[in-house]
């Protein structure tokens, strides 16, 4: 599993510190209720400099949906600046998953959110795959229902949220499955446990719709822009269970696990049991483009 070298500089409501310096009071209200929201970016190394990549997409992601919890962000661009210098003052020479998290930092009993404090944090930590991209994924259909929009919802990427993901995604795990593919309160497909999820299916490349009780992943935009560019025709829709055993090609992409090809659902092969055309098309130019070799891509890119 991937972890921070607890030396690593990190900060935490406005100072810097080594990350093992960095304490928060058990009784604080973000570990004892799950007042939280965060990121996940990742920043790829090209051999002379670390690039994040959608920086500012991703805390404009987090400023909204730290509002949609009654909590206040920094600005948007004091979390990038944040950001920027950690990568910059830990010296990373390699690829980087920074964590910033926006959480309710109050010792106060009671869930309450609007008149309690909040606060901020940044690390970052090596990191490669986060699930192996090469050999194809065994995916499975989990027992555990995806969040409602009106329970905790998935679009505001809430700590106490993942406790669902947690759930899903060790029961795949223990029943020897890499990953958990959720159905949501309707019984339609939404996502993986940290992935937004794509099919293929006579040539068109379809992925569930926003109000499929999925989180509004940046790489799921992404990848919908970088299919239309090539002429793919795609489609957000309601997607049905049995859609998964029918489909050519099925992927999941996000930040983590980038762009990562389902081998099977449910122990049945997908398509040929192979990584799809569609699939390595859109695997290939996203990876080109994080790793900077994309000239038209290269606004994705923080430099650092
Ligand atoms: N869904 C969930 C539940 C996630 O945790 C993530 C990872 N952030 C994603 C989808 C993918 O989102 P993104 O592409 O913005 O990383």
């Amino acid at each position: 599993m991937a972890a921070a070298d607890s030396s690593s500089i990190a900060y935490l409501n406005g100072e810097w510190k080594p990350l093992s310096d960095c304490q928060v009071p058990i009784n604080t209200h973000a570990l004892q209720y799950g007042t939280g929201c965060f990121e996940g970016i990742r920043g790829y190394w090209d051999g002379s400099r670390v690039n994040l990549l959608f920086l500012r997409e991703h805390f404009e992601r987090l400023y909204g949906n730290a509002k949609m919890l009654l909590m206040q962000a920094p600005s948007v661009d004091e979390m990038y600046d944040i950001a920027v210098k950690c990568v910059q003052d830990n010296k990373m020479q390699c690829n980087v998953y920074l964590r910033p998290v926006v959480f309710k930092c109050s010792t106060n009993l009671g869930p309450e959110l609007s008149k309690e404090p909040d606060g901020y944090m940044c690390y970052l930590m090596p990191l490669n795959d986060y699930l192996d991209t090469s050999k194809g994924l065994e995916v499975c259909v989990s027992s555990w229902v995806r969040l409602g929009d009106n329970s905790i919802p998935t679009r505001a990427k809430a700590t106490g949220g993942y406790l669902n993901s947690a759930l899903a995604k060790s029961e795949a795990v223990l029943n020897g499955y890499d990953e958990a593919i959720f159905l949501n309160d309707r019984g339609q497909v939404s996502e993986g446990s940290a992935e937004n999820l794509f099919l293929v299916r006579d040539g068109v490349l379809i992925t569930p719709d926003k109000t499929s009780g999925i989180l509004e992943g940046i790489t799921r935009q992404t990848v919908i822009d970088l299919a239309r560019a090539k002429g793919v025709a795609v489609e957000e829709r309601a997607v049905a269970r049995t859609e998964l055993y029918r489909a050519d090609e099925l992927f999941l992409v996000g930040t983590g696990c980038q762009v990562s090809w389902v081998r099977t659902v449910d122990r049945r092969a997908v398509g040929a049991g192979e990584r799809g055309p569609i699939t390595g098309l859109v695997q290939d130019a996203y990876e080109n483009a994080v790793y900077g070799r994309d000239p038209a891509c290269q606004a994705w890119l923080t430099g650092c």
